[in-house]
């Protein structure tokens, strides 16, 4: 058998599987790299060279984008939907409002299904699924089952919502190839995803060395109000009763690693939408820094539970807010001051230098590799922050 890689350069892949989808010939299918990030490959023997996988590939053709038009400040008004959800609500508030109107909204949801996590886009106009989709998952969602399920709804006249990372809304609109009006689309701000295999690997891990098994993992929960602490929930292997524990950012080696932008995708470290580029009618994510930018909204609203970030980029994206301003908290703000503590609206993660190394040592020793190298890095980490707390005590002397 013959087989490539569609594209040589990897950074040059999202991994939406547009290419995979549109084959009519079943020729391409998806390969794991050394890191975990799957790719698509081709059989050259099943290859008819119709060339469509390369008409759907939006990084071969990324040229139709959107810009900021407007900036918001915005928190949900709706108590529930701000404590389940990672910023300010923003997302569920829209969805759930909008399957009220007869749409169906398509996100990520993640489960365990034997033993397996799981971290997958679908589609519903069930409030319980927006549920599902609410809160951060810091991974890579697979998009591949909806694409096809979402072009049969739109040209059958049914109203679709889509949420999902800007390369991921770009997929889509190049998978569909032609402007439905009866499409929306919703993009979060994202920095980066490490590969789901990556987060498997971590989880059997954990389970080996703690005797247990998970059954959920959640990466941001406002228990302790807007901050990156999560939980996880497991069973000891002798018993069968389910705790939960807090998912510190810094006792973890997968979260830790995720903060510092270790094991995203190549794409990630060359990401086209770090900066104005838009891809969604709005655009939301986390208000960095909304304390220094606009400290007149301090005495109006609590910041403490997760403050959005609210870029519209289309008319569409106007209506939307339209619809929806009511179920908000709105301020204006503009995209210039979004930008100013959002690293991700201006450039992309850096890849780390020692990246290739641990991805070495990785494919050699397996996630225990990751897990030490973690350590020995969180331990230089913490001294520095030791180090810097001494000096500043110092100064003050
Ligand atoms: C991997 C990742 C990196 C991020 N990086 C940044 C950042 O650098 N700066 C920033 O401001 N915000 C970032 N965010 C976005 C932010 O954390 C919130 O998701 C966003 O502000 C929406 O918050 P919300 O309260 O409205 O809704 P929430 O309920 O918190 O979010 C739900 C929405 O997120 C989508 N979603 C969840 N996980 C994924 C995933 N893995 N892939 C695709 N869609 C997903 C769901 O489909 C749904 O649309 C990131 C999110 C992810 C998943």
């Amino acid at each position: 058998m013959s087989n490539k890689l569609i594209l040589n350069d990897k950074t040059k892949c999202c991994g939406c599987f547009s290419c995979e989808n549109i084959c009519p010939k079943q020729a391409i299918e998806s390969v794991s790299d050394n890191s975990g990030s799957l790719y698509p490959k081709i059989d050259l023997n099943k290859c008819i060279d119709c060339g469509l996988c390369s008409k759907v590939c939006n990084y071969k053709n990324q040229k139709y984008y959107l810009k900021p038009i407007k900036g918001y400040v915005a928190i949900t008004k709706n108590e529930g939907i701000l404590k389940k959800s990672t910023s300010g609500g923003i997302f569920s508030t829209i969805a759930k409002k909008y399957i009220q109107d007869g749409w169906k909204v398509c996100g990520c949801i993640g489960y365990f299904k034997n033993e397996e996590y799981i971290v997958e886009h679908v589609l519903t106009d069930d409030y319980k699924i927006i549920e599902k989709m609410q809160g951060s998952k810091y991974v890579q969602s697979s998009i591949k089952k909806v694409l096809i399920e979402i072009k049969k709804l739109l040209n059958n006249g049914e109203k679709i919502l889509f949420s999902g990372t800007p390369c991921q809304i770009s997929a889509l609109k190049f998978f569909l190839r032609k402007e439905y009006k009866n499409l929306i689309t919703i993009e979060i701000i994202c920095h980066g995803a490490p590969s789901l295999k990556l987060l498997n690997d971590y989880i059997k891990f954990y389970n080996l060395k703690n005797n247990c098994t998970l059954t959920d993992i959640v990466f941001r929960t406002k228990k302790y109000g807007w901050k990156n602490i999560g939980y996880i929930k497991y069973k000891k292997n002798s018993k069968n009763i389910i705790k939960t524990k807090d998912l510190i950012f810094n006792e973890s080696s997968y979260y830790y690693l995720f903060e510092k932008g270790y094991f995203f995708r190549e794409s990630c470290y060359k990401c086209s939408f770090a900066g104005e580029m838009r891809m969604g009618d709005i655009t939301i994510g986390d208000y960095w820094g909304i304390e220094k930018v606009h400290p007149e909204l301090l005495k109006k609203i609590n910041i403490n539970m997760g403050t959005s970030c609210l870029i519209i980029n289309s008319n569409k994206g106007t209506k939307i807010i339209e619809n929806c301003s009511d179920l908000f908290y709105l301020f204006e703000s503009s995209f210039d001051n979004i930008r100013k503590y959002n690293k991700q609206l201006n450039v992309p993660t850096k890849r780390p230098d020692d990246l290739d190394d641990i991805i070495e040592k990785y494919n050699k020793e397996g996630y225990i590799a990751i897990d030490d190298f973690f350590r020995k890095k969180y331990k230089k980490y913490y001294i520095q922050k030791l180090k810097n707390k001494v000096k500043k005590i110092l100064r003050k002397l």
